[in-house]
């Protein structure tokens, strides 16, 4: 192609002189030089697209040029002349990257043309060839650069909601990471069910959202999430006329988790593309694994400090709380009572109906209870047919009228029977804390007024 550099470097100088014109006449740039340490200054000031060079060259041999230019710039492609005396070093040539050879003696400027013309076009495909390379080179770098940034965000996103966390955290965790990855306009989670302390929603907005956006934005998730299931999660809905969303794009997932049922929903103008949507999904099924976690923890937590049969605290449950609130109540000089609550005549139960029944009877006690108390009171199964109820801020006066009406209400409780109903009646022993005493020394007090309602003759409450 015409305006290409053309390196030519012969001894001969009428041969120089020929190829010079001819090669000037096609068009090209032709630089001579008449032997090797002139080739390799020009080789070494600039770059030429193909050089033409004789193998017996003074100074520097072709052989030490086409190396030189092999290693320095490979893009060059070169063809050597030769006589027939350098055949042998000709071929070796060829092995190194020579393009082709020309012998001296019938060279014809036509053959010349046509084999510049080979070299030419061979440079340009491998010049062709390199830039594809290069371009996938780039693509293939790209997608690793970008698998890599999403396994570092799922990373992230793990390790975030991996540990132990509260359901506030786990919400804030989930809802940071989704909106640090995506670019969205609003970003909301809605909650249902679960346990009381865990919050109901929670939502991310750009500043130039206004409230009424959110306000449509955050009735609408709710709407979804009345209707559980959902009408669509994963990829927004092909036809946007079947739902009407409050947003152009939007992305909705579900989750669940013991009772917890929730909806996350991100929503922007422009469409989600693939990518997008999926890191969105394996966010929320991050989160929805965290809040599993959760529940788990919550349940092997109740286990831990609840009686089975009847739900209510245990015994060692009991303890804890009970050393804690003595402490308390002697820091603070506040009352606290304890009721000892024994179910009467509990023995006859099992022997005529059975354990099973007696079990009934356990169970109706373990629903009454807590309904028969202050929020702030704690119902405890001590052993067997035992129960304990510590009262704060109460004294002895007030917590003798509450085990009254509690000794009232469980009499009216009714156990249903296949042939009959079955009632019963509960013993109280009342004490409160007196200053001298600890956590052992009220449990045994009111434990001995139980024995005095006892003795009595049951179904009654006695004070210390
Ligand atoms: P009192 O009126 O003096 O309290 O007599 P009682 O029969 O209620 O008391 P006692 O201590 O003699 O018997 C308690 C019984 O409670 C004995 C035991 O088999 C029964 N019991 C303890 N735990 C359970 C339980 O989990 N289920 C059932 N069905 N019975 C139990
Ligand atoms: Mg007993
Ligand atoms: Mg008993």
């Amino acid at each position: 192609m015409a305006g290409e550099k053309i390196l030519l470097a012969d001894d001969e100088p009428r041969m120089l002189g020929v190829l010079t014109e001819f090669l000037e006449g096609q068009g090209y740039l032709v630089h001579a030089v008449p032997d090797g340490v002139q080739a390799l200054t020009a080789l070494q000031a600039e770059e030429f697209t193909l050089a033409l060079l004789d193998l017996q060259l003074p100074g520097l041999s072709g052989l030490e040029l086409l190396s030189h230019l092999k290693t320095h710039s490979p893009e060059t492609e070169v063809i050597l002349f030769t006589g027939h005396a350098g055949l042998e070093s000709a071929v070796q040539a060829l092995r190194l990257g020579a393009y082709d050879y020309l012998l001296k003696s019938d060279l014809l400027l036509p053959d010349l043309q046509a084999v510049i013309n080979r070299a030419l076009e061979r440079r340009r495909l491998d010049q062709t060839n390199r830039s594809l390379l290069e371009n996938l080179r780039q693509a293939q770098e790209e997608l690793a650069r970008r698998r890599t940034a999403e396994l570092t965000q799922i990373r992230r996103i793990g390790e975030a909601l991996a540990g132990p966390l509260t359901g506030e955290q786990i919400i804030q965790g989930m809802l940071s990471l989704i909106w640090e990855s995506l670019p969205l306009s609003v970003l909301g989670l809605e909650l249902r069910g679960g346990g009381e302390d865990l919050p109901r929603e929670a939502y991310r907005r750009q500043p130039e959202v206004e409230d009424a956006s959110l306000e449509a934005f955050h009735s609408w998730l709710q709407e979804q999430l009345d209707g559980w299931p959902p009408h669509w999660t994963g990829t927004p809905p092909p036809e946007p006329e079947i739902l009407e969303t409050p947003l152009p794009a939007m992305l909705l997932a579900s989750v669940r988790a013991g009772e917890v049922r929730g909806l996350v929903a991100a929503g922007r103008d422009t469409p989600f593309t693939l990518e997008e949507s999926e890191l969105f999904h394996i966010f929320s099924l991050q989160g929805e694994a965290a809040f599993k976690n959760l529940v788990l923890f919550e349940q092997v937590k109740s286990l831990a400090i609840r009686d089975g049969l009847t739900g209510l605290y245990n015994y060692r449950y009991f303890w804890e709380v009970l050393h804690r609130e003595v402490e308390l109540s002697r820091r603070y000089r506040h009352p606290l009572s304890l009721l000892f609550l024994d179910i009467d005549d509990f023995k006859k139960v099992n022997d005529t109906l059975g354990h099973q029944v007696g079990d009934l009877v356990l169970k109706a006690l373990g629903t009454y209870l807590p309904g028969a108390v202050r929020q702030a009171d704690l119902v405890c199964r001590y052993g067997g047919e035992e129960f304990v109820i510590l009262l704060a801020e109460t004294e002895s006066r007030e917590a003798r009228i509450s085990a009254e009406r509690l000794r009232q209400g469980i009499s009216q409780i009714t156990v249903p029977l296949p042939d009959k109903e079955l009632h019963f009646s509960v013993s109280i022993g009342v004490a409160e804390l007196q200053p001298w005493m600890d956590g052992d020394n009220l449990v045994k007090a009111a434990d001995a007024a139980l024995y005095r309602a006892k003795q009595a003759g049951k179904n009654r409450v006695c004070g210390s």
